[in-house]
């Protein structure tokens, strides 16, 4: 018997798990896919946003802001990588600018301070590579994290605290019997005094097996592409572009890992599980990308992703206890979900206090040692040098198994003994970045799949890429595509 289950091992799920490791409960996470971040969390801009954006008096707007002011300390403590590198609203017409000083006031509203609307001249000293923009909102608090990094982070030291995580577990059933949940999944049941649901997507569906129906799902596609490492600095924070009768535009960041990525557009689907990429869609993002930062170099793109956001139809965030007593939704996260996280996950821990004792975790420890050293351009080693690292023995910890990241061998035996067993590629990939590169894995996924069988010691045909369960392919012909048509 657990004292919370949480459904969902995303970003919610996880930082709840995570915040409730402090405290001397049986916590149990369930989650359908092999792994965390799966889901939305796996596949967005990975932008930690100021909390000036989301309108003042929702959730989101009070959670975003709250969330912000976290992450100096969360990536102190869990070493996943958070870089405050600021953000730019870029105003193109008078309007426009208008527009930027009612989304100052609402900033100020929601408590972000340091807010400010800067001219061309002070734009271009911030962003040489700028387009005809005539100003912008300048907000130094915003800053981008690796979301997946993020979120494997508070898993792994969720479990170092104490919480169980069932994976393979799709769960398609709740009853509630003397106050005890009864939880079914795809690998049996689990018996929990509280249950939270986090699962994304799928969190009307959840929320409906123990409630009326309240609420449902809109699932909203975005893509992206991928430019490669070191294109990065074609920008030096991220760039949004003011919101307008046409919508609100694309974003172009630098990533954590120093590619540069553009997108998302926003579809709404009828297949919540479809993150293919198209085309035509990805040709749109690059031309307005392009009216932020022109000239962008389609050569240098690497790849597209998708991501579908959990919009709900009460257009805010959904965290409270349910009718069902003891049952909490963290339903309908979508933006800013990574950025409101930790606030989300305390807030969660308040309402779960009234439900339950919570005693302190005294052992609690919030320190967890990163996985991924980031490397810059200039850390690369030279391609003879690496030839060296790649032909050493296949026992040998420094051999080189993803080339284009110069990720080595204890890197990945590393990620395969930290609490969760992987047994897809992506998994490898997005703890160590071995598969990340301009070759996407061609080079190095074989190997991979090698060092995961012999590491737990079962067949190849075991390992997947994405994991059992998981979404389309990546969408690697879309780009070559993409290349024909643009030299
Ligand atoms: C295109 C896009 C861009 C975004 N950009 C940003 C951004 O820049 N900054 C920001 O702060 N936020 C951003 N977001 C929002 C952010 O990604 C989400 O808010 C966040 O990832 C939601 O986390 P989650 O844990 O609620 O959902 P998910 O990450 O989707 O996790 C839900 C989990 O529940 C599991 N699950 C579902 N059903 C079941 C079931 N029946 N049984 C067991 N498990 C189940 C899923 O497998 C999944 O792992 C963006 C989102 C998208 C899609």
């Amino acid at each position: 018997m657990y004292d919370v289950a949480v459904i969902g091992g995303g970003v919610i799920g996880c930082s709840i798990a995570r915040e409730l490791s402090k405290y001397k409960i049986r916590s149990v996470v369930i989650e359908q896919e092999g792994d965390v971040s799966c889901g939305a969390t796996k596949a967005n801009s990975g932008i930690i946003h100021g909390g000036y954006d989301a309108a003042h008096g929702t959730k989101k707007g009070y959670f975003s802001h709250k969330g912000n002011i976290l992450f100096d300390q969360l990536d102190k403590e869990l070493n996943f990588g958070f870089e405050k590198i600021g953000s730019l609203i870029l105003a193109f017409d008078d309007n426009e600018m208008k527009t930027l000083s009612k989304i100052i006031e609402n900033g100020e509203k929601n408590g972000v301070g340091d807010l400010k609307i800067i001219g061309r001249d002070e734009l271009l000293e911030l962003e040489p590579n700028a387009g005809k923009a005539t100003g912008a909102l300048y907000c130094k608090e915003a800053g981008i994290v690796s979301p997946y990094e993020y979120c494997i982070a508070l898993a792994e030291n969720a479990i170092s605290n104490g919480v169980e995580f069932k994976f393979n577990s799709r769960v398609n059933d709740i009853h509630k019997e003397n106050d005890i949940y009864t939880i079914k999944t795809a690998l049996g049941e689990v018996e929990s005094k509280v249950v939270i649901n986090a699962a994304g997507v799928n969190s009307d569906i959840i929320s409906n097996l123990m409630n009326e129906e309240y609420f449902h799902i809109i699932p909203r596609k975005g893509e992206y592409l991928v430019y490669a490492k070191g294109y990065g600095d074609r920008v030096n924070h991220v760039i949004f572009q003011c919101p307008n009768e046409k919508g609100k535009g694309v974003l172009v960041t630098p990533t954590y890992h120093n590619n540069l990525m553009v997108g998302p557009d926003a579809q709404i689907m009828d297949d919540k599980y479809d993150t293919s990429t198209n085309i035509d869609n990805l040709f749109d993002i690059i031309g307005k990308a392009e009216k932020s930062i022109p000239n962008l170099e389609n050569k240098k793109i690497i790849r597209s992703f998708a991501g579908t956001r959990a919009t709900s139809s009460l257009h805010d965030f959904i965290i409270e206890e349910t009718k069902s007593k003891n049952f909490i939704n963290a339903a309908g996260i979508e933006s800013p979900g990574i950025t409101s996280s930790p606030a989300i996950a305390k807030y969660v821990r308040s309402l779960v206090e009234k439900m339950i004792d919570l005693p302190k975790n005294d052992k609690f420890n919030p320190h967890r040692e990163p996985n991924v050293i980031k490397k810059s351009v200039a850390d690369m080693l030279p391609m003879k040098t690496v030839n060296e690292y790649i032909n050493l023995g296949e026992d040998d910890l420094d051999r080189i198994v993803c080339r284009c990241e110069q990720v080595r061998q204890r890197e990945i035996l590393e990620a395969l003994n930290r609490g969760i067993q992987i047994t897809s590629t992506d998994g490898i990939k997005r703890r160590t970045r071995a598969g990340m590169g301009i070759c996407q894995g061609r080079f190095c996924e074989p190997r991979v799949k090698k060092i995961i069988a012999k590491t737990y010691d079962i067949s190849e045909d075991e390992i997947t890429t994405r994991g059992i369960g998981s979404g389309s392919e990546p969408v690697r012909v879309e780009i070559m595509k993409l290349k024909k048509v643009i030299k």
